[in-house]
């Protein structure tokens, strides 16, 4: 591995075999434009070959009846397993796929044969709950890759942020009660899919792994870069996570079609830049990408860019550099409920 080579990624053209209805926003052509931005920096970064995942890898997440029904559902295609979620001849494989080839991205940054990966995939994961499909997610690829590093690679603690304009309901139930996976999700809220309001801390032993950033509609970069560095960072230290995944969806983008939200591409590179930045503090740099949503092909190519650059720079600047200092009542609001929702566990909320 080269300086140069700061970033893995996995992508493969069969990700686009999972076949559409006409006129569905989870569409082939989301992963073209990823590809096309992911292409602008070819020499830059390095590759991992895709694979398809084992059944066993997914059982860890999912009942044996989900993944049997999807099989057999796959066989009678076209098919919708929920108003949202479709299968087209080949998504039960596509969908292998992509669990799979996100467990690998996070294998090899696991075992330092990557710095960092971008897994390129779809369909999307952090709705699908261990029981169903849901949201255009089939199966919950970051929560199979979470639980492959533990128990193949002997990981023990691992942080989940999910920037997503929507809340990871599968990804939050999978852990809830689990303090070894810290989950902190940012999202348009109310919104799909109604989950993660402040007062969804986790249960039992997981009170406190789970973190809930719910935003109203019209927030942008400055409140983002905010919520991370004041809800997120904190939290992320005090957990010392050995490696972070990120559940990356580029729907918060202010071209996006499915939602309300403002981010433009300063805003996720500078997101990406304190991502970084904590991925190298706190885990020697482990840190994965996974992409989730994102339905404006501007939006995806803006996200894309964005995070290959903050991620491939030499000497990443501060990552509010770009941004103006978040000064609206929006974020201090935000992070005096989180950090009223959490104070029994986090207390650290809200510290620069
Ligand atoms: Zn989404």
């Amino acid at each position: 591995m080269t300086v140069r080579e700061r970033i893995h990624v996995v992508e493969d053209i069969r990700f686009q075999d999972h076949r559409s209805p006409a006129g569905h926003p989870e569409r082939p052509e989301r992963l073209r434009a990823v590809s096309r931005a992911i292409a602008r920096d070819e020499g830059r970064i390095a590759r991992i070959a895709p694979r398809m995942a084992d059944p066993v890898e997914i059982l860890r997440v999912h009942d044996r009846d989900h993944l049997a029904h999807v099989e057999r559902a796959a066989a009678r295609a076209p098919i919708h397993l929920d108003p949202d979620t479709y299968l087209s001849e080949a998504s039960f494989a596509v969908a292998s796929l992509a669990a799979g080839s996100t467990v690998e991205a996070a294998r090899r940054v696991a075992r330092g044969e990557a710095r960092s990966a971008l897994a390129a995939v779809r369909p999307p994961g952090h709705h699908a709950e261990a029981d169903r499909a849901m949201g255009f997610c089939i199966f919950n690829n970051v929560a199979i890759a979470a639980r492959a590093l533990q128990q193949d690679e002997g990981l023990a603690k691992i942080l989940i942020l999910d920037w997503d304009v929507h809340h990871g309901n599968g990804t939050q139930h999978s852990f809830a009660a689990d303090p070894s996976i810290l989950y902190v999700s940012t999202h348009q809220f109310p919104h799909y899919p109604g989950t993660g309001n402040f007062a969804e801390v986790g249960t039992g032993k997981g009170e406190g792994a789970t973190v809930n950033i719910p935003m109203p509609a019209g927030c942008g970069d400055s409140e983002y870069l905010g919520a991370l560095q004041r809800i997120l960072a904190p939290i992320a230290c005090r957990f010392a996570p050995e490696l972070i995944l990120v559940s990356c969806g580029f729907d918060a983008h202010r071209d996006d079609p499915l939602a309300s939200m403002e981010i433009g591409r300063n805003g996720y590179l500078a997101m990406t830049r304190l991502l970084r930045e904590l991925a190298e503090e706190l885990c020697g740099g482990r840190i994965v990408f996974v992409l989730e949503g994102g339905y404006a092909e501007s939006g995806l190519i803006d996200g894309t860019t964005a995070l290959l650059e903050a991620m491939l720079e030499e000497t990443p600047p501060a990552p509010d550099r770009l941004i103006q200092a978040p000064s609206g009542s929006t974020l201090h609001m935000l992070v005096d409920r989180v950090a009223a929702a959490q104070s029994a566990h986090h207390p650290e909320i809200g510290t620069p």
